[in-house]
């Protein structure tokens, strides 16, 4: 049988080597719980998870530890700047540690397989990894290009997102961008199997890109998802590089604002935007993405009630997205039904895990009448 009630200091120790900080400040406010998502579906408490951590009397094999999906929204509101998402990937790195995965969980192994034997967590083969590009206009990228666009693994092998990834290719190159791809050389960027505690497996993944990047001279990274955004910006200088990275909203925004592109049709909709949290609030981009909609003429854009720092997560951060989530738990058809009562005819984000989970709660809820799910560029290469 596993032991796996840690001993006190194993959980210390891991949560100090993640940065978490449970044990020295946490003042037991519940401020988190009020404003956790997982309240809105169902019960949990990330203060107790806090203070169980902070007496080392957190029990690895609870389902508890796997819930938080990153989203930051106590992580904003705590008054004593507690590191909830820290602290939580610590005692999942413990939980992996011991191999201990609750039934929904499971699934993460097969995505960790996937990611070291092939560099995706779907197992897909490496050598079809940039087929979504076949007969668009995209080149393998070369030292003297100016751009290196990274689709990210579900941009590459998904087949609702590989029309993300060829609308993306289509706005760059009317626009005259000098981009290139790395297709097989490409690895994920690591950031969710990091929060479902498999370090070892990030620092791999995210050693082999660092090398691929240096190795072909690439200055400039412009990415599709959020995660690879973030990871790329905040995580990957902790192996002391530095890359430019620009994430696909504010390129574009960018490129309108040159006048490099022309949005000369009418989008005669009703839209509302959805901020996904590894875009907003954790990286604080909230206007590139309305600055594209309300350049795009016809449309109409609706703020729902909840949005830019106050945005509902989907609920597929932090790993969520390779575990398993009942159906009504799923933060994500609350927010399509924000939507809906908004008024809004197309519900458009920018982030991959956002439209999976946007489409999938509009097939379980029976929504395909109600509403359209867009990824930004799918809109925008609608005007161009
Ligand atoms: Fe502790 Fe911060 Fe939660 Fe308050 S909001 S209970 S200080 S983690």
């Amino acid at each position: 049988m596993v032991e796996t009630e840690a001993p006190i200091k194993e959980v210390i120790e891991e949560i100090k080597e993640s940065g978490g900080d449970a044990v020295k400040f946490c003042y037991q406010c519940g401020k988190c719980d009020t404003i956790c998502p997982w309240n809105r579906v169902g019960t949990f408490s990330m203060r107790k998870l806090i203070r169980e951590a902070a007496f080392g009397l957190t029990e690895i094999e609870r389902e508890e530890i796997w819930r938080c999906t990153g989203c930051g929204e106590c992580t904003r509101r705590c008054p004593r700047d507690v590191k909830q998402i820290q602290d939580t990937v610590a005692l999942r790195r413990m939980a992996t540690g011991y191999g201990v995965f609750p039934a929904a969980v499971k699934p993460v192994r097969a995505a960790s397989a996937g990611l070291t034997a092939e560099g995706n967590p779907f197992g897909e083969e490496r050598a079809i990894r940039a087929e979504w590009a076949k007969g668009l206009p995209v080149k393998t990228f070369a030292e003297e290009m100016e751009i290196l666009y990274f689709p990210g693994c579900y941009l590459s092998y998904d087949p609702r997102l590989k029309k993300v990834a060829a609308a993306t290719a289509g706005i760059l190159s009317q626009a005259g961008v000098d981009f290139g791809i790395l297709g097989a050389r490409e690895n994920c960027c690591g950031e969710s199997i990091r929060k479902t505690g498999n370090e070892a497996l990030f620092k791999s993944l995210a050693r082999e890109n660092i090398k691929t990047f240096i190795e072909n001279g690439v200055k400039k990274i412009l990415v599709s998802s959020p995660h690879c955004y973030h990871t790329f910006k905040n995580e990957y200088t902790e192996f002391k590089t530095h890359f430019e990275v620009a994430h696909i909203s504010q390129y574009i925004f960018e490129l309108i604002n040159e006048g490099k592109l022309k949005l000369s049709k009418e989008y005669g909709k009703k839209v509302t935007y959805h901020d996904p949290c590894y875009l907003g609030r954790h990286n604080g981009i909230y206007d590139e993405p309305r600055g594209i909609l309300k350049k795009i003429p016809g449309l109409e854009l609706i703020e729902m009630d909840r949005s830019r720092e106050d945005s509902l997560c989907c609920g597929m951060g932090g790993g969520r997205i390779w575990m398993e989530t009942p159906v009504s738990e799923r933060f994500s058809n609350l927010r399509l039904e924000e939507a809906i009562g908004a008024g809004s005819e197309v519900l458009v984000t920018s982030c991959p895990y956002c439209v999976t989970n946007f489409e999938d709660g509009r097939v379980v809820l029976n929504y395909d009448d109600a509403i359209q799910i867009k990824d930004i560029t799918e809109v925008l290469l609608e005007v161009i």
